[in-house]
């Protein structure tokens, strides 16, 4: 099904005074995941609410000798702060992990929020962004060597 113009996107823009020109097509994709600025906090909460029953699913699973072991994050956790810890740094050094990450960074647009600080130091920005991404969560197979990344989508 496809409007003139979203009407959640319209209420949400009413409500911040903010013109309703340009508003995107309502669809089914736009609502669940091209951001409808109308559901946006309805769909945040979904996926925090959905993760957050994964996630504790995944650790009450857990065998005690499980070489697979699910890190508990906080909301200070990101790849930098992941990656003062010794698990981490004894699988790949923070040099080592940042030269393969540039590789795949430089590949991923910048997208319209990053622009302002990709322009303001274009040489930073793509290293800057790797250390800063959050996870919805991570797992470690410290004999594997292995740093598994979850993101729930
Ligand atoms: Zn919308």
């Amino acid at each position: 099904m496809q409007s003139a113009g979203c009407r959640l996107c319209r209420i949400a823009r009413d409500a911040r005074g903010e013109s309703t020109d340009g508003l995107a097509a309502e669809t089914h994709d736009q609502i669940n995941r091209e951001g409808c600025e109308g559901m946006a906090t309805t769909v945040t909460a979904a996926h925090h609410s959905i993760w957050r029953h994964l996630f504790d699913s995944m650790h009450a699973a857990q065998k005690p000798k499980s070489k697979l072991k699910v890190v508990t994050l906080d909301k200070e956790s990101n790849l930098s702060t992941l990656w003062r810890r010794e698990e981490f740094l004894r699988i790949c050094s923070k040099e080592e992990l940042a030269e393969k990450a540039q590789e795949i960074e430089v590949t991923i647009p910048v997208n319209k929020i990053q622009e302002t600080r990709y322009n303001f130091d274009p040489r930073s920005f793509f290293a800057n962004r790797f250390w800063g991404r959050r996870s919805d969560g991570v797992a470690i197979n410290e004999a594997l060597q292995i740093v598994y990344i979850l993101e729930f989508n």
